[in-house]
């Protein structure tokens, strides 16, 4: 569903992303870990079409991802992204935050689209708050919104960067509970995280980043959290411990 060959990216000159090769798989949930300033963000924005790559080349579902490809726009259907900051637009209540892509994008159905933003808000419990602006929503019930928006677009992938790390503890519980049901119910998602449980739990193959490489990928994910294979990432967890 998603391939990535050769993934190189600079920023005027700084290197923060080299030879990246991954395959993700219909209904896989991969986890990327790895320090600050790493690149995590980098390569999920540049999956996502919004940053252009020096080399390399990234296809969703046959689609090749560059930020000049016309297809763009068809591209974003394909691939949706969720971020550490919500990004719903504060002028709007939640259900018309909801509804605005898949209308004026997809050109659904008012009527239709509204249904199932519905159905979807009431799977995280947020039915009572559809009519709410999101000043007045708490940071958790936000970032569930934020997903639900996300899912609207029927993506084939969803990306998430970070999305519990502006939360309040009691808050990040729901938010990763929400992406774990999005998981079983077969949803394929790259997770960006430092909630490292919450990887152990949810993670079909586990990659471990570090200084715009990857040092280390499994589909062993016990196996990585017990005992990784490289020092670099045995450093990294003992952080954790
Ligand atoms: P964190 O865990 O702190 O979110 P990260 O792994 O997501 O870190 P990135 O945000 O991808 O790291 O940043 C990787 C490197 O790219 C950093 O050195 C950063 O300074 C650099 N970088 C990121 N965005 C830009 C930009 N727009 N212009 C120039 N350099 C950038
Ligand atoms: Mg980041």
């Amino acid at each position: 569903l998603l391939d990535v060959k050769h993934l190189h990216k600079e920023f005027d000159n700084n290197v923060v992303l080299k030879d990246i090769n991954l395959s993700v798989k219909k209904g896989e949930v991969v986890v990327i870990i790895g320090p600050s300033g790493c690149g995590k963000s980098t390569f999920l924005r540049c999956l996502n079409g919004l940053e252009e790559i020096q080399s390399g080349v990234i296809r969703v579902d046959g689609l090749e991802v560059n930020p000049k490809n016309k297809d763009i726009v068809k591209l974003r259907q394909k691939i949706g992204m969720v971020f550490q900051s919500y990004e719903l637009f504060p002028h709007l209540s939640v259900i018309d935050n909801l509804i605005i892509a898949p209308m004026k994008v997809q050109k659904r159905k008012r009527e239709e689209v509204t249904k199932e933003a519905l159905k979807l808000l009431d799977r995280v419990d947020l039915l009572d708050k559809k009519d709410m602006y999101p000043r007045q929503l708490s940071g958790g019930q936000k970032q569930r919104v934020a997903i639900v928006r996300a899912l609207l677009v029927h993506p084939e992938i969803i990306l998430f960067d970070e999305v519990t790390a502006a939360l309040d503890p009691e808050m990040v519980y729901e938010v990763l509970e929400t992406m774990q049901e999005l998981a079983r119910q077969g949803s394929t998602m790259i997770i960006v995280t430092h909630e490292m449980n919450f990887a152990k739990a949810v993670a079909d193959k586990i990659i471990f980043f570090d200084k715009g490489e990857i040092v280390e990928e499994t589909d062993d994910v016990e196996g990585f959290f017990a005992s990784p294979k490289t020092e670099r990432a045995a450093k990294f967890l003992d952080r954790f411990q």
